[in-house]
């Protein structure tokens, strides 16, 4: 069977040391922020460009410590889009801002620039922070995004939680904004084995603050200096992930090149394919989404071979009943929820299962003697 992600393989593709990283935390006696989180953070810093990690609970909260230390509080707006997990818009609702959703690219499906200016200009300097997705491991358009926040006096913190790697002209996504949340939810290209998120900065103060968010609001044991919470990265996690760290960006060839070959033998099928950012973009396709208005029939026929395919996501959050916007219309955001199908896109996948999913996708397109399955 072939399934859009696969947490089980990414573990047995590097059982003995997860195994080994485990029995050396339980064997050491410290199990919450001791030296795997410390070298975790220092690692995933080198990865990064050099700035601060700090480990947290999982990315949701990673996105609800950055916008606090970021100075972002009730009643403030802050702008994302719709076409995102509903994560990224219950992290501002926690702390009490308002989220504004702005429209996406047609062809990128990340934020788009002409909107989010569109939305400056409307909200001026109430609008507090953007919040831009790099969905499916496609970077949004950092340079712009910055340029645009900067000139409105707005803070940016990037949801990496899809984009572990991508860069932008040889920038890693994550250095580009104020701060960065990432995920390492299992499925996510790098993933833990049970939750986990961070938050990276390169401003030393931002970082400080998270620090203290982190814990309680302690900066020294047992006296809180602000008023925090508890949001930790533990140990055993922190020791996954050093084990996988190194195999990252291997995995993300892998994830490009998969794409690629999906890309090659769909070219003329018709479906919409993923469109690359540009030269000097490389995606990190955590999904790869295909886009047809005849998207459910496509996933039963796709199921009736064993081929679960995954609809990332079905409802944009200004649909859904917790974060509902009477009136909203967003006609982009919303036809790419109706369309979105995400193929098996993982390291495990190999050649021989893309041609599968491949020829599967041609035949259902056959049967149906209709173009449009
Ligand atoms: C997974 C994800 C999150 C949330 O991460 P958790 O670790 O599950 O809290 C936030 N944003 C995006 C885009 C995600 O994919």
């Amino acid at each position: 069977m072939l399934i859009t992600a696969d947490p089980q393989a990414d573990y047995l593709a590097h059982a003995p040391a997860v195994r080994a990283a485990i029995d050396r935390v339980l064997e050491s006696g410290i199990y919450i922020l001791g030296a795997e989180v410390a070298a975790f953070e220092k690692e995933f810093s080198e990865y990064q460009d050099g700035g601060y990690t700090l480990g947290v609970a999982n990315g949701t909260e990673a996105l609800e410590l950055a916008l606090r230390a970021a100075g972002i509080a009730a009643g403030d707006r802050v702008a994302t889009v719709a076409n995102t997990v509903t994560a990224t818009v219950s992290a501002i609702q926690q702390i009490g801002a308002h989220p504004v959703f702005v429209e996406i690219d047609e062809d990128m499906m990340v934020m788009s620039v002409p909107a989010l200016a569109a939305r400056f200009a409307r909200d001026g300097a109430s609008l507090r922070a953007v919040i831009p997705v790099h969905l499916y491991g496609q970077p949004a358009p950092m340079p712009e995004i910055m340029e645009l926040a900067r000139r409105h006096g707005a803070c940016v913190i990037e949801d990496c939680a899809q984009a572990h790697g991508a860069t932008i002209g040889g920038r890693r996504v994550g250095a580009w904004g104020d701060a960065a949340a990432f995920s390492f939810y299992p499925t996510k290209n790098l993933g833990a084995i049970g939750d986990g998120g961070a938050v990276y900065t390169r401003d030393p103060a931002l970082a400080e603050q998270v620090r203290l968010l982190r814990q309680y609001g302690w900066r020294t044991r047992y006296v809180a200096e602000i008023a925090g919470r508890n949001s930790r990265l533990d140990e055993i996690q922190a020791a996954i992930l050093r084990v996988k760290l190194p195999h990252l960006d291997a995995g993300n060839d892998r994830r490009r090149a998969i794409a690629a070959r999906y890309s090659a033998q769909l070219a003329g099928l018709p479906m919409r394919l993923p469109v690359g950012g540009g030269a000097t973009t490389a995606p990190v396709f955590h999904q790869y989404a295909v886009r047809t208005p005849r998207r459910d029939a496509l996933q039963a026929a796709l199921r009736a071979r064993d081929i679960l395919c995954g609809v990332l996501y079905p409802v944009p959050v200004h649909h859904q009943p917790a974060h509902a916007v009477p009136g909203l219309s967003l006609p982009v955001t919303e036809r790419a929820c109706a369309e979105v199908l995400c193929l098996p896109c993982h390291p495990a996948v190999s050649d021989e299962d893309v041609d599968q999913v491949t020829s599967a996708i041609r035949d259902a397109l056959n049967e149906k003697g209709d173009a449009h399955v």
